[in-house]
């Protein structure tokens, strides 16, 4: 990414607006009890794949250290909106789930506003806006090396309508994927035109 050009006006535009979108979603979620980072966490753990739900994987996603999501962890579980469970293969390996509770809230993400707000736009602006965030936030990972994550239907190793009787089938993991599975954002994915 050149840092040293100076943005044309409507990047700057779409930045300005990138930031005052998340300003009125976040004003949105201190209403639900949580901080910004606590509801990144519960969003995130509402939406990973099974292979994804773990303290590692987050701090990944969130781009942000064990410790600091260690804390967010923790504050969440108080809360009674997660438990950790040892992975029955590994009893090394914690995961994520998110409670009854954790899920009731996780519908009620403030983050569905900014969706509502969306639909109403012409169904090809949307695709169009999609497209260009997406472009976006690929660039400024690369940028940055963070890891890509995203869901299965983007993703190289995804194999749909699996001749072996799965829905779906991941040739990295060699492991079935049902629909919902295909849907949810994997630490794994590795983008189709990497
Ligand atoms: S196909 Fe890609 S995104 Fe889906 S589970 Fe496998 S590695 Fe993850």
């Amino acid at each position: 990414m050149d840092r040293s050009a100076d943005p044309p006006p409507e990047a700057r535009a779409i930045a300005e607006l990138v930031d005052r979108l998340g300003r009125v979603v976040r004003a949105g979620e201190h209403q639900g009890g949580l901080n910004p980072a606590q509801w990144e966490a519960l969003r995130y753990l509402a939406r990973c794949n099974r292979f994804s739900n773990t303290p590692g994987a987050l701090a990944r996603y969130l781009a942000a250290t064990k410790g600091t999501v260690s804390q967010t962890l923790n504050a969440l579980e108080r809360k009674g909106l997660i438990e950790r469970r040892p992975d029955p293969a590994s009893g090394r390996v914690v995961r994520l789930l998110l409670t009854r509770a954790g899920r009731a809230l996780a519908a009620k993400d403030p983050l569905i506003q900014l969706a509502t707000a969306a639909a109403g736009c012409d169904r090809r602006v949307r695709a169009a806006a999609a497209d260009v965030l997406a472009d976006m936030l690929a660039a400024l990972q690369r940028a940055n090396g963070l890891v890509p994550f995203g869901v299965c239907r983007t993703c190289r190793h995804f194999r749909p309508h699996a001749p072996n009787g799965a829905p779906h089938w991941c040739a990295l993991l060699d492991e079935r994927l049902s629909e919902a599975d295909s849907r949810s954002i994997c630490v794994e994915h590795s983008p189709l035109a990497a």
